[in-house]
């Protein structure tokens, strides 16, 4: 079996490539400034190469103005004390100016970022029904009562936006990932300080612009561009801060908790993810392998939910490898630009890099590359491809077995006894997401009860809606998001007990 029989694109197919350069600035207290050092840094297309955007570089006293900036907006009340039914309808306003400018939000991700521009704007309107859906949120956002508490007595349960809180997210879903934060966080009644990955600051400055356009008043959302230091670390330690969303990788993760520790603020985190799959030997192999294609190569594997490692019944494993491969060797790959490609660009030549140690270590270790198993380059551009890549004969005990590649790279294992697959499934420390494949639906529940995950998927891979919550047990993270879950992680609980009447005894 030859390694290079895959399938490339190349040329654009028609999306021209915008002309120019982007300015990215910081949003404070509702004007666009630059860094107080004067500082910018660049970001380059990882597709071509063409520079893309040049962005005020964040400094400490940038981080302190958009904190105070949004505390000055919540202790206010400009946003925090209007009425739930006025921010819902701005978070819909939002929503549809998101639609408006799919295009363009599109276009500059998939410049940043090297993702396919088909996958860029299907990921831009699923934001825009997130923000819609949040909107729904603002509408009811309600606590309990206790009037069981004796006669003079009755306890109201209040819930009450946390205030302040810092949104940090990654390069792989710059749009989408903000869009699963920050519109929950509104509907609380929270003010935000969003910071986005360096590689990828242009949507999250266009965001900036759209909320502007949606009437959310200055100081409310502040936006500081630049890198972890000092920028994201100052965000997770600022004393006036008291939530830290983030999404990232996990070794980030553990270091926000224990910056967050020395004030105490609330944490939500969305980590890595090693996700199995498990397939029975009664599933269906065609839908299967299908669903393996696309889980693996979709945004490059770039993704925490990646369905990168595949647990296979030994009966079936060749079979289900046969499908993998002839389907991976379809898989358009190359320019993102193109709208017939589905897997594009990876971020950057360091992280390329990381993907093939993976690769190759497993290799020394034994494992059989099926194929793929290098970089590529694709006619025309000047960035950096990865080939589609299975990996077989996989043991659990290979790094390649149990840590996030983040890359287009399968890891096949096999297994003989349910509970072999289930000790499998959950024998890396992730526990984000997981699936089954049987047609037996008792086989697909009990996997599904044993499972360590945040999310089990039965005869499907991947599919997500604003309605469900979504996050990891694990090292896969803390708390949730979407779902009913996604405002309550931006509301505090407040109890109010109230005496009725004079009926109490003085105490002394
Ligand atoms: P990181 O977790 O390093 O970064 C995510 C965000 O956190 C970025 O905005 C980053 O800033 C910021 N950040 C970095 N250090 C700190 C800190 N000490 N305090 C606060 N914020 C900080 O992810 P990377 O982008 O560097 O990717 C590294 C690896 O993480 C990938 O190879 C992949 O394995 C994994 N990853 C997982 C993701 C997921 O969804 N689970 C998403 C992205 C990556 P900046 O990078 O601008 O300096």
């Amino acid at each position: 079996m030859t390694t290079h029989d895959i399938t490339l694109v190349s040329g654009h197919g028609g999306m021209p490539a915008p002309e120019g350069v982007l300015t990215l600035k910081h949003l404070i207290d509702g004007a666009w400034v630059s860094s107080t050092s004067g500082e910018t840094f660049e970001r380059s297309s990882p597709a071509t190469g063409q520079l893309v955007s040049q962005a005020a570089k964040g400094t400490a006293q940038d981080v302190e103005a958009a904190v105070r900036a949004a505390r000055a907006a919540f202790d206010d009340g400009r946003w925090s004390e209007t009425p739930g039914s006025a921010r819902a309808k701005a978070l819909s306003r939002m929503a549809e100016l998101i639609d408006a400018n799919c295009e363009r939000l599109a276009l500059y991700e998939t410049m940043e970022s090297g993702k396919p521009i088909s996958q860029a704007e299907a990921e831009i309107q699923g934001a825009a029904d997130i923000w819609r859906y949040a909107a729904t949120l603002a509408w009811n956002i309600r606590g309990d009562s206790q009037n069981a508490l004796g006669p003079d007595m009755l306890g109201m349960v209040l819930k009450e936006p946390i205030g302040v809180v810092s949104i940090i997210t990654p390069w792989n879903f710059p749009f989408l990932i903000a869009s699963q934060k920050l519109p929950f966080a509104l509907a609380a009644g929270c003010t935000a300080v969003v910071k986005p990955s360096e590689l990828t600051s242009a949507t999250t400055v266009m965001m900036g612009e759209l909320l502007i356009e949606a009437g959310i008043p200055p100081g409310v959302v502040n936006i500081v561009l630049g890198y972890g230091d000092p920028v994201g670390g100052l965000m997770t330690t600022h004393p006036d801060v008291d939530m830290v969303s983030f999404t990232g990788s996990t070794a980030v993760g553990k270091a926000i908790v224990a910056a967050t520790s020395k004030t105490l603020k609330k944490v939500s985190l969305e980590l890595g993810g090693k996700n199995p799959q498990v397939i029975f030997p009664d599933a269906d192999l065609d839908q299967a392998a299908d669903a393996i294609v696309f889980g693996v190569y979709f945004n490059a594997g770039e993704c925490c939910n990646s369905g990168s490692r595949i647990i296979v019944h030994e009966d079936v494993a060749d079979a289900l490898n046969e499908k993998v491969v002839a389907l991976s060797r379809k898989v358009p790959f190359g320019d993102p630009l193109n709208r017939t490609t589905k897997v594009g660009a990876i971020i950057s030549t360091d992280h390329q890099s990381k993907i093939d140690n993976y690769v190759k270590g497993a290799a020394e270790d034994g494992a059989e590359v099926l194929l793929g198993g290098a970089p590529v380059s694709v006619e025309g551009l000047a960035g950096q491809f990865y080939q589609p890549t299975v990996v077989a004969g996989v043991t659990a005990n290979m790094a390649i077995a149990t840590e996030e590649v983040f890359g287009p790279v399968l890891s096949v294992l096999t297994f003989s006894t349910f509970d072999e697959a289930v000790a499998l499934a959950n024998g890396a420390a992730y526990g984000l997401s997981a699936g089954v494949w049987s047609e037996n639906v008792h086989t697909c529940l009990a996997f599904a009860r044993k499972a360590q995950a945040g999310t089990v998927w039965t005869n499907t891979w991947m599919d997500g809606f604003p309605e469900l919550p979504f996050g990891g047990v694990k090292e896969s993270g803390l708390g949730r998001e979407l779902g009913p879950n996604g405002i309550d992680e931006f509301l505090e609980v407040k109890t109010v007990q109230m005496r009725i009447g004079k009926t109490r005894q003085t105490w002394v």
